[in-house]
């Protein structure tokens, strides 16, 4: 890595990614000894400004940043640094320091379950297919998707991939309303995935 030093005394800006869930988790300084430390020890060290000292983030809470690696931007003066945290990274004790919780984003299907949450929340006042559902209850919510399931399954052994796709989202739709309707998020669900992948 051939890093651009000339411009902030030395020091660049560490923007640090979650390597898993992408999403932010805080912004840190590094020198050319920080960058050196953090390869060595696979563990995230900062130039702090305010100690004026190196610091190992976690070095006292034990929330230390399992470095996963680093990459340097178009000009060579910021890096982005992917990493596994352990424990929350902000210090006021929030997964990120700009208070959010660090969970899988899933882009369209994340939007869609809020608005599936939504419906349910305001089951009896919207005129929605979805409310509709809610009202009718769990049984009627798994009773869709075995439906859509059965139909995904016709589709399948068919080669129309027009019908196949369309068979495809009416089963995640009425999967992602069960889930919500059991009190669940798709999140909960990766989450048993990912427990498994260890073992
Ligand atoms: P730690 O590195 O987690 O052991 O925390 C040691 C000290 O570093 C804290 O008391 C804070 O002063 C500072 N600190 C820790 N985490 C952060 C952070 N995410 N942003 C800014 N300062 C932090
Ligand atoms: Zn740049
Ligand atoms: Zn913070
Ligand atoms: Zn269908």
């Amino acid at each position: 890595m051939k890093v651009d030093y000339t411009k902030n005394n030395g020091l660049i800006p560490a923007i640090i990614q979650d390597a898993s869930t992408k999403t932010v988790l805080m912004l840190g300084y590094m020198n050319e000894e920080a960058l050196k430390k953090t390869i060595e020890t696979k563990l995230v060290t900062f130039f702090s400004r305010s100690k004026q000292r190196l610091w190992t983030k976690g070095e006292e809470s034990g929330n230390v940043l399992n470095l996963v690696d680093i990459k340097l931007d178009c000009d060579n003066d910021t890096f982005l640094v992917r990493v596994i945290p352990e424990g929350p990274t902000c210090h006021k004790g929030s997964d990120t320091c700009w208070n959010q919780e660090n969970i899988q984003d899933f882009g369209f299907i994340s939007e869609l379950e809020a608005v599936i949450e939504n419906r349910k929340d305001n089951a009896s006042e919207e005129v929605s297919y979805v409310a509709s559902l809610f009202a009718e209850g769990i049984n009627k919510i798994a009773q869709k998707v075995g439906e859509e399931a059965i139909e995904t399954v016709i589709e399948a052994k068919d080669d129309n991939d027009e019908l196949f796709l369309n068979e495809s989202a009416d089963l995640l739709f009425h999967y992602l309303i069960l889930l919500q309707a059991k009190g669940f998020k798709i999140n909960d669900v990766v989450a048993i995935l990912k427990g498994r992948e260890k073992k």
